[in-house]
């Protein structure tokens, strides 16, 4: 009997077909840009569950966003139908993560409704540490402390097993202490960072037998996208889970590209790909090199850079059909005339019947960005921004979260620390720091101290005021967040709180947008089953915009636009020190090169019809203007399928001097430079944000609850002067002081006088 192929292994080639027909045991596929790894992936998912080798639930699939698990899913519905809706375990490694020390949190010393904090938060927490240790932050910035630790945590190593040698480089040799101090810290918050998600789970794994038998069993096939960008403790997880020992089913296939990987900053390593083969014996490798997305001269292009870079594995490449338009490279005065031209070019594309929605703008460096909104806005260009965390990452949102957050779990104190005063209601930085020293001298969280407190008169007046009304909008926000829908919840607190008063009231250019924030955030509250699911979608959250109905402008980073593709790509800012980045060049050397240079080819193989690069000659950086080189990837690219121009303004509006010019490198000599340097001699600070005062984190050894005083005690308060105790209720002592008359305080905070 002749079995007709199901449909969707039809159209597949010969090798993406072995990759998807190979189920059982290692399988490595290792294949260039645009060959149809993902594809492979989508298609041998659909084919493990409608040939019935598995379960949804059985099936661990990681993709390197939310947004592309939850497109898998899509595709997988379109090819097979219904049963994707149990793929519970398809998502980042993070947000498996997360799914996986929900259940076992206790084993790793948490509750299941642990806090997930961000950046912002952990520079927070490890400021309070330095300060705590005496340590100038000056000269050991929170920030290489946080870079530190996350890079032992994507190596997969707990405090102990820190290097005592690699500890040195941080503040004398306290950098393993700090890492100590700050998990501790984390646990006593219930919180974890983003290396906990993974360090965590690897531990768990490890120490404990039985759960990783019970994930052993449960996971029959293990699917990794973007290989290329696993780091160690991922590739760790994948080992403990699918490489050998008792129970493992070893049937993993990972997919990947050594020439895409770019993550090698954040501890992603290469050579994951190179162990793989040693750690899974017997996996097999395919290799795929016919390329089904770009132009011949696009690809062509793409390679001709990549060949630069030394350290690669190789691999042939080939795409079919006609040559198609060179890539276009133009010059330009500014970023500004840079936008002006992106956005003519897209309203021409337009006119020509092509969609927004098949248009992209990569950037280097976010900060690009602004430029291209700016333009847009003003022509009412639809556009969105895609990856990385911008939208949550702004102010205001900061802001409503840590509401939404305290809601949820009262003793989140670093969203407590965040709100406490903003909107501003009189509770300046001093009595947040006898808050602070009460909450920590009675072990409990700030919030819960900050009921205790107001029944006392240790802060002035207006916070004391101030501190019990928010207090008991917590008390309420949090009854009702059991009976209202979390959209009106955050409304509520939103209006309630005088968030939204604020910013009404605010008069600057900004306000208005950031209203608009706010709605726009109680609108994506709504796809979500519980103000939980929601928050837990938010600490995860790589990839912003879910409304794609509406045809839009991408624009997104390069880092972001991994595995996507688009008819049109703009590629701007390709200057030397923005592209390659000066700083990844500085920081590693050849290998930072290398890296900058991985990451132009994942941006030029993104485009499947056309490719337009553009370097400007001055560019406002940080708020000064610099001058600038075009980048060295410019003159790499194969001349044959590249296409320059060099605008009018490009030399400032004098087109004299392009005759007198030869070559680029002569931009120096043009008026444009000579009116950067005078716009540089402006100069140019930022404002250090404000930070509140932190505190050692000592914590008294008598007994928080029983009073040392008692009635007709002479004592001296640092704020009331000296006095004579009436009463005595628990640690609370009523005193009639000499002068300020009669107050309650808190005995902790009198001595005797
Ligand atoms: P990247 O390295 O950028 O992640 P990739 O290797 O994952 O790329 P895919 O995104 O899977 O490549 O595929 C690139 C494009 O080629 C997609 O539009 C996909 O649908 C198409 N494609 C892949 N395989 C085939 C095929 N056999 N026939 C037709 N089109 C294909
Ligand atoms: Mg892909």
């Amino acid at each position: 009997v002749v079995q007709r192929d199901p449909p969707y292994l039809q159209g597949l080639n010969k090798e993406q077909r072995e990759a998807v027909e190979a189920t059982d045991g290692p399988v490595l596929v290792l294949a260039g840009a645009g060959t149809g790894k993902t594809r492979v992936l989508t298609t041998r998912l659909a084919h493990i569950l409608s040939s019935r080798k598995a379960w949804p639930s059985q099936l661990l699939c990681v993709t390197f966003t939310n947004k592309a698990a939850r497109e898998m899913k899509e595709r997988i519905g379109a090819l097979i139908g219904g049963v994707v809706e149990g793929m519970q375990w398809l998502g980042t490694f993070h947000s498996i993560g997360a799914r996986m020390l929900r259940h076992h949190a206790e084993l790793v010393g948490r509750k299941s409704n642990f806090t997930i904090i961000d950046t912002d938060d952990q520079l927070r927490l490890m400021k309070q540490l330095l300060e705590a240790e005496n340590i100038d932050e000056k000269r050991w910035p929170a920030r290489t402390l946080a870079s530190m630790i996350d890079g032992w945590k994507n190596r997969g190593l707990k405090p102990a097993d820190v290097p005592d040698g690699e500890a040195h480089g941080f503040a004398n040799g306290k950098g393993k202490k700090l890492y100590h101090l700050y998990q501790e810290r984390l646990k006593a918050l219930n919180a974890c960072d983003f290396g906990d998600l993974l360090l965590d789970v690897l531990s768990i794994l490890r120490e404990h037998p039985d759960v990783l038998a019970d994930y052993r069993e449960r996971f029959r096939y293990i699917l990794v996208d973007e290989y290329q960008d696993t780091n160690t403790v991922q590739y760790l997880w994948l080992k403990l889970l699918a490489g050998g020992g008792t129970g493992a089913r070893g049937n993993v296939c990972v997919v990947g590209d050594d020439d895409q990987s770019i993550y090698g900053w954040r501890g992603a390593e290469v050579e994951n790909i190179l162990r793989f083969e040693r750690d899974f014996p017997g996996a097999k490798v395919i290799r795929l090199e016919r390329n089904y997305r770009s132009t011949p001269a696009i690809l062509a292009a793409a390679s001709g850079l990549i060949a630069a870079n030394k350290g690669r594995l190789g691999k042939t490449l080939w795409t079919e059909g006609d040559t198609g338009e060179k890539l276009q490279v133009k010059g330009v005065w500014d970023a500004e005339e840079e936008a002006r031209n992106v956005a003519s070019e897209i309203e021409n594309l337009r006119r020509k019947g092509h969609p927004y929605s098949q248009m992209a703008i990569l950037v280097r460096a976010s900060f690009q960005m602004r430029e291209f909104e700016d333009r847009f806005v003003s022509l009412g260009l639809p556009y969105k921004v895609i990856g990385g965390p911008r939208f949550y990452e702004r102010a205001e949102i900061r802001d409503a979260m840590a509401y939404l957050r305290l809601v949820a779990q009262g003793d989140d104190d670093l969203a407590f620390e965040r709100i406490v005063n903003k909107p501003k209601r009189g509770i300046g930085d001093a009595s947040v720091q006898v808050l602070h020293q009460f909450a920590r001298m009675r072990q409990m969280p700030l919030l819960a101290a900050a009921r205790e407190i107001v029944e006392t008169d240790e802060l002035p007046p207006k916070a004391k005021k101030a501190l019990t009304e928010l207090t008991q909008s917590f008390y309420r926000w949090t009854e009702v967040s059991r009976q209202i829908p979390h959209t009106e919840l955050a409304e509520m607190i939103l209006d309630e709180s005088g968030y939204t008063d604020m910013l009404k009231a605010d008069k600057s250019a900004e306000a208005p947008g950031r209203l608009d924030n706010l709605k726009e955030l109680v609108r994506s509250m709504d796809g979500f089953e519980s103000l939980a699911a929601f928050l837990e979608h938010i600490a995860l959250v790589m990839d912003v915009e879910q409304n794609d109905s509406e045809d839009r402008i991408n624009l997104m980073t390069l880092h972001a636009a991994k595995g996507l593709e688009f008819d049109t790509v703009f590629l701007p800012g390709w200057e030397e020190g923005l592209f390659p980045s000066q700083r990844t060049m500085d920081e590693n050397g050849l290998a930072g090169l290398e890296e900058e240079r991985r990451l132009a080819y994942v941006g030029i193989t993104r485009a499947k019809k056309r490719a337009f690069l553009s370097f400007a000659a001055n560019r406002r950086v940080h708020g000064s203007w610099q001058s600038a080189l075009p980048s060295r990837f410019i003159s790499e690219l194969p001349e044959e399928h590249v296409e320059t121009a060099v605008d009018e303004g490009f030399y400032g509006g004098n087109a004299g001097f392009r005759d007198n010019l030869s070559g680029f490198a002569s931009t120096y000599d043009s008026p444009g430079w000579k009116r950067a340097q005078a716009n540089k001699a402006q100069g140019y600070t930022r404002a250090k944000p404000p930070l509140i005062e932190a505190q050692a984190w000592s914590v008294s050894t008598s007994d928080p609850t029983a009073s040392l005083y008692q009635r007709g005690d002479r004592v001296f308060h640092q704020k009331f002067g000296y006095g004579r105790v009436k009463a005595v209720e628990g640690n609370k002592l009523t005193v009639d002081f000499d002068k300020a008359g009669e107050k309650k305080v808190i005995d902790q905070f009198v001595s005797r006088g």
